[in-house]
């Protein structure tokens, strides 16, 4: 067989994606598994945001679209964005592309041969093959247990070097629920003006922040013209396998990210792009109501974790991932891989081991609670057993 282009060994597939692929086969040879693996609501997608991709549908509007987004939907975004997030925008600032591929056009964008970018670690699994796709070199700034898994300005000082040229931010975040503090915001944004770093702050979580209260660095002074901002609907409003998101930047920004789209996507899928259209303008009661389910799961989820012998759980603030420490000691000394396998193969429980999010989530599972309170009770319940078991 001919071998593959060399730039394929830079690239590994998604930690999180193949430990869903591993609950479902497991599930399909009739196994009753509880899924903690992907970060996906288990929420259908609101009634009336079907209707309105069915209507578009039913009208037509099967056809290619302009590259960048219809104008309905790049208008609605801009003033959400405006109007929630403080972001000083209009529609020309946006480019609708699922997030991400939005963030895989950011990274294309902004880095260069041997550009360093300071991700968190742990961060989301896809930052890191996206830098070193765009042959790039990820610098891990660590996150602490017990700051929350904040992402400090202090720290991001500490990895900047004359080679950085973007800081990423993400809050609240995959994989650990950690938001930042406003303040941690406001510095890491001076940090960027500073040395002058493009900042890329994926907000996809902002709806579902429990705990204090987002900040986006484009709302800042001098934070517009160099932040691309990431969001969309896949998680506040229960949208994952719509593939929708999009992209807030400065023109220049939208323009190359446009780019990059007119030789891939083409555009945003046409009546999914309707359907966003009716999210954002419609009620946003399901939003709401989502959000304090979320909490509620939170909370049973931490205590839960908590009751078990040898693990630390710190509050998660946002999103809905817990990020909890398991003692090898109290865990059959299994590292956290191993753990991952021995929790789906002994206790039909799936979760995401924490190594697979950086070198700092080493002994730690992921654990997304976007489930069912009796699935998540369930899943406690045998991981107890497990334990006992031991
Ligand atoms: N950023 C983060 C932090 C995520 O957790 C996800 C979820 N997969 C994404 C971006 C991508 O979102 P989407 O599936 O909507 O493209
Ligand atoms: N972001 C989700 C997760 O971390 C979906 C999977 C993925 O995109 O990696 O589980």
């Amino acid at each position: 067989m001919p071998k593959f282009a060399p730039r394929m060994s830079r690239i590994v597939g998604s930690a999180t994606l193949r430990m869903n692929n591993l609950a479902a086969q497991k599930r399909a040879t009739g196994a009753d598994v509880v899924s903690f693996t992907v970060g996906e609501p288990d929420f259908d997608t609101p009634e009336p945001i079907k209707e309105g991709a069915i209507k578009a549908l039913r009208a037509g509007r099967t056809k290619y679209t302009p590259t960048s987004g219809i104008p309905e939907l790049r208008k609605a975004i801009a003033d959400v964005a405006a109007r929630e997030q403080g972001i000083p925008c209009t529609a020309k600032n946006v480019l609708v592309a699922p997030a991400k591929q939005s963030l895989f056009y950011a990274f294309q964008a902004l880095v260069g041969q041997g550009d360093e970018v300071l991700i968190p670690d742990p961060a989301w699994v896809s930052y890191d093959p996206m830098v070193r796709w765009a042959h790039g070199t990820p610098i891990p700034v660590p996150l602490e247990a017990a700051t929350g898994f904040r992402m400090t300005p202090e720290a991001v000082a500490k990895a900047i070097t004359p080679r950085t040229r973007v800081v990423v931010l993400n809050s609240p975040a995959n994989p650990t629920g950690g938001a930042n503090t406003p303040d941690d915001v406001k510095g890491i944004l001076s940090l960027a003006i500073e040395h002058d770093l493009w900042v890329i702050s994926d907000e996809i979580y902002r709806h579902l922040q429990y705990d204090g209260k987002p900040l986006s660095p484009a709302s800042l002074p001098g934070g517009f013209e160099r932040t691309w901002t990431i969001d969309g609907p896949s998680k506040s409003y229960a949208m994952t396998g719509w593939r929708m998101g999009w992209i807030i930047a400065p023109e220049s920004c939208i323009e190359a990210a446009d780019r990059l789209q007119s030789q891939s996507l083409s555009n945003a899928t046409s009546f999914a792009q309707d359907g966003v259209v009716t999210a954002l303008t419609g009620p946003q009661d399901s939003v709401a109501a989502m959000k304090a389910e979320f909490l509620a799961r939170r909370d049973l989820m931490v205590a839960g974790l908590r009751a078990l012998p040898g693990v630390t759980c710190p509050t998660p603030a946002g999103a809905f991932y817990a990020f909890p420490h398991f003692d090898a000691k109290q865990w059959g000394g299994l590292d956290d891989t191993a753990l991952a396998m021995a929790l789906l193969d002994k206790a039909n429980v799936a979760t995401t081991p924490g190594s697979a999010f950086g070198a700092r989530g080493t002994g730690h599972l992921r654990l997304s609670y976007a489930c069912s309170r009796e699935r998540i009770a369930e899943g406690l319940k045998r991981m107890a057993a497990f334990q006992g078991a031991l």
